[in-house]
């Protein structure tokens, strides 16, 4: 992509509005509006790590067996009713009068919506296990919509569903779920730790949140230190096979939020210079809720003793777009974004310091279109901004590597490489450059 025909509008100022890191930075970066409070448009780059996110968890919802279906935001109230869940939502629901006065509302989750799916199809256990998931916006009346993306009222989740016929399959896949969400974090680079939760508006008796380590998190949590150095599992990782094993592990060392913090326990299985007690980022949460919908819903599965029970049930979040104000408070410095590279909205940016000379335009077009032959995701600086803008505004926007091409080092037939993450430079000639990041 040449910058002179992207969008990407770079905010000068440092937004007043925005009071943590990962907001002022998207705004500065020209990543996102605000359309209204809690509302945001997406501008191209944002967009892009937005995609990022949504592929890497869409890959490993596949890999552990989910299949992708995509569910409407407006959803009909009466369906809500057959649950209870209708009145009991409370005003973090938007309800919405269509123009025949039939009550909708803006789908804030969908578990309500996939039983009345699943119901309509799925007769016997013979059918069973499913997951089904969808990566699809939510509205939720936050009382708060604050830290940009991170609370917004609109915002990008994955859902997931999973039906089963008995308890102990059903189990099996929460445990998938919980597999596939410690690789999802993990191929973002980020170190989400799996804590024991309350359950809310989802129901149910079992539930695990996902949490990343941040001061500027909004829950306190409480952790063993060794659950920071546990493996994740590999991309091999069978989830037909027996997972306890893994799971056992997660879970065999003490974290838990607030909500069910118990100190005692705390204290007794954690000795103290292996206590965290700080605040965290809620990134995905999953449950297991049984009968919660099925039951009122009266979504039945025959047997093989011919006898209709109602499925066994869990639902699966991940916060899509939370993620991409996640990611960036865990990767900058003083100067910007540090995008990992799996969610980089490009790889490589590269600074033409001398738009107009000759021998610079040849050496960009050159690396530009073997970038661009190779694959590789590319932003050329083209513009004829001062070769000081262009360095802050690539170190800003945290593209991983910069290439920066002047006739200077031209003479000597050499470009620099920038590592964004460690600063590091090194002096290369193009075709160097080339195989280094192609
Ligand atoms: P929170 O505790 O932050 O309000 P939640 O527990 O209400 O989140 P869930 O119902 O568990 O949220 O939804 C699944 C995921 O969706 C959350 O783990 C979070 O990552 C994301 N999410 C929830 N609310 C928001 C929001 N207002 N803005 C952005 N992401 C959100
Ligand atoms: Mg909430
Ligand atoms: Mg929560
Ligand atoms: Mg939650």
């Amino acid at each position: 992509m040449r910058l002179s025909r992207y969008f990407l509008p770079i905010l000068r100022e440092t937004p007043k509005e925005a009071e943590i890191v990962s907001h002022r930075l998207m705004l500065r970066a020209g990543m996102i509006r605000q359309e209204a409070a809690g509302i945001y448009a997406w501008l191209p780059l944002g967009l892009r790590v937005l995609q990022k996110v949504g592929q890497i968890v869409r890959e490993e919802m596949d890999r552990a067996g989910a299949i992708e279906l995509l569910m409407p935001t407006l959803q009909l109230a009466d369906l809500w009713r057959e649950t209870g869940r209708y009145e009991a939502y409370g005003p973090e629901m938007l309800r919405i009068k269509d123009r025949h006065q039939r009550e909708l509302l803006y789908g804030p989750t969908n578990e309500d919506m996939i039983t009345e799916i699943f119901r309509a199809y799925v007769r016997s256990y013979r059918d069973l296990p499913k997951i089904l998931y969808h990566i699809q916006w939510k509205f939720r009346d936050e009382q708060r919509p604050r830290f940009g993306v991170m609370r917004g009222r609109e915002f990008l989740m994955k859902d997931a569903y999973s039906f089963d016929f008995d308890e102990a399959s059903a189990r099996l896949s929460y445990q998938r779920m919980f597999v596939a969400y410690l690789r999802i974090f993990a191929r973002m680079g980020l170190r989400a730790i799996p804590m024991r939760a309350e359950t809310g508006p989802i129901g149910g008796d079992l539930s695990h949140e996902f949490i990343i380590l941040a001061e500027t998190g909004e829950s306190a949590v409480f952790c063993h230190a060794d659950v920071l150095n546990l493996p994740i599992p590999p991309e091999t990782t069978d989830y037909d096979g027996d997972l306890s094993s893994i799971i056992q592990e997660w879970t065999g060392l003490y974290a838990a939020t607030e909500d069910v913090h118990d100190k005692a326990r705390f204290e007794r299985e954690t000795p103290e210079g292996k206590r965290i007690h700080t605040r965290g980022i809620e990134v995905g949460q999953v449950f297991y809720f049984g009968e919660k919908y099925s039951k009122p819903m009266q979504a039945l599965i025959t047997g093989p003793d011919g006898v209709e029970r109602p499925f066994q049930g869990g639902s699966y979040g991940v916060g899509v777009s939370r993620l991409v104000g996640a990611l960036i408070e865990a990767n900058h410095d003083e100067n910007g974004i540090i995008w990992p590279e799996a969610v980089a909205p490009f790889k490589i940016g590269l600074a033409n310091l001398k738009v107009g000379d000759a021998a610079t335009d040849k050496a960009c077009a050159d690396l530009y279109a073997a970038f661009e032959k190779a694959g590789v995701e590319v932003l050329y600086d083209d513009t004829d901004d001062r070769p000081g803008g262009k360095f802050a505004k690539l170190d800003l926007i945290g593209l991983p590597y910069q290439v920066i091409v002047g006739p200077k080092g031209l003479a000597e037939g050499k470009v620099e490489v920038k590592t964004r993450a460690t600063g590091a430079r090194e002096s290369l000639d193009l075709a160097e450059a080339i195989a280094r990041l192609a």
